[in-house]
């Protein structure tokens, strides 16, 4: 993913930061929803909604985090490596353990040259309209870059594995309960930018961009159930916590998590900053799927960085990610999948 926007004068982010407040970027124009690819607004922290607290099981972040353990243990997980063929096998195994039947779509990018593979499973619920949870399981290719400085050893344990892991631990207890929704686990492959730079996910967002198109040819012949809402996971393991407020993300589904975070007590690691980031969520947003992404990237200084690893990552962090999105799930489901409109 990549920060995008970040416009303010230094002058004006020192002030900022004297008066304690936080930096964020500016939506142009101050309008929009997240829709159709367009910055909106900072959430309003004070419209908070009363919401049932879900609490995800307590050992959950203990389990994601052995998990996260397990896929770090395959190295480099860039397609075409060992690691990935591993994490993919683990990410099917683990599914299929639970009774559920994974889709492998394989495909090569002919420009590229390189074969992908998204996966994706479904937890039947009351109704067909589905709510993606998803995650990308790729890590940034740190070889062979011209500049040395982005030639390292990375393992992607927040950046990659965290989301998946997630996603994993999740998957029992989203079974375990009957759904309103049917929930679609996706696990994304190429989300990361094959050139260093982002360059507008040019050469990157493989995995959900063909997803999207798939969808999309697949509802023109009236072939599947329309995807309600998105929620994405990307890093959400670090230590020092902080998920920020995405202003791609839909507001609505924002302002949802904030209260979710408020309900559940962990609003401390939540929107505390705002900023945009361009990731998988984006081409949903772009046929106008509402979407969320979580993700900690705004003051994360492990970022593509060689610290990017299972020490600087908490259970007590991917737990605080559960509850919250445990919280959030049965209103989505309402809210987005019962809807008639
Ligand atoms: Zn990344």
């Amino acid at each position: 993913m990549a920060r995008t926007g970040a416009v303010l004068p230094v002058a004006l982010g020192a002030l900022a930061a004297c008066l304690g407040v936080a930096l964020v970027t500016q939506p142009p124009g101050g309008v929009g929803d997240g829709f159709r690819g367009r910055q909106g607004a900072e959430i309003d922290k004070r419209a908070i909604e009363p919401l049932d607290v879900v609490r995800a099981p307590g050992d959950l972040g203990e389990q994601a985090f052995a998990h996260a353990r397990t896929l770090v243990g395959f190295g480099q997980r860039h397609p075409g490596t060992p690691g990935w063929s591993k994490q993919l096998d683990h990410i099917e195994t683990t599914l299929a353990a639970l009774g559920l039947t994974v889709q492998r779509d394989t495909w090569t990018d002919r420009k590229e040259r390189i074969t992908f593979t998204n996966l994706a499973a479904t937890i039947p619920g009351k109704r067909p309209d589905r709510i993606v949870l998803a995650c990308h399981h790729d890590t940034k290719c740190t070889q062979g870059h011209a500049d040395p400085e982005h030639n390292f050893h990375f393992v992607g344990a927040n950046d990659g594995a965290s989301g998946v892991a997630l996603l994993l631990a999740l998957a029992p207890v989203l079974k375990a309960t009957p759904r309103e929704a049917t929930i679609e686990l996706v696990f994304f492959d190429g989300e990361e930018s094959l050139d260093w730079a982002w360059n507008d996910a040019a050469r990157a967002l493989f995995g959900s961009k063909r997803f999207v198109q798939k969808h999309r040819d697949a509802q023109l012949l009236g072939k599947e159930p329309r995807i309600a809402a998105v929620v994405l996971l990307d890093m959400v393991g670090r230590t020092d916590l902080h998920i920020q407020d995405e202003l791609y993300s839909t507001r609505e589904l924002r302002q949802l998590m904030w209260s979710a975070a408020v309900a559940t007590g962990h609003q401390a690691a939540f929107c505390q900053r705002a900023e945009a980031a361009a990731d998988d969520h984006k081409p949903f947003l772009d046929v106008g799927i509402p979407a969320l992404d979580l993700i900690d990237l705004n003051g994360n200084p492990h970022w593509h960085k060689p610290t990017d690893t299972l020490d600087n990552m908490a259970p007590a962090s991917l737990q605080k990610v559960a509850d919250v999105v445990m919280t959030m799930l049965p209103v989505v489901e309402r809210r987005y999948a019962l809807r008639t409109d």
